[in-house]
């Protein structure tokens, strides 16, 4: 049986991945960060988001 590891610290399923090129994500990796050391759950969600969004057209294309 393989068992994911996983981590208790991250509440979304599926945290998107930041392009090391991409001056945005970097910016939002680093908020995330910091939200995430605040205990800002929702901010941290909102920066997920956005990363996400603004690679969409990557992402699903
Ligand atoms: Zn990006």
């Amino acid at each position: 049986m393989i068992v994911q590891e996983t981590r208790l610290d991250l509440p979304l399923p599926d945290p998107p991945e930041p392009l090391e090129d991409c001056g945005v994500c970097q910016a939002l990796v680093k908020q995330r960060k910091q939200a995430r050391a605040a205990g800002d759950w929702s901010r941290v969600t909102n920066c997920n988001v956005e990363i996400r969004n603004h690679h969409r057209a990557r992402w699903w294309r």
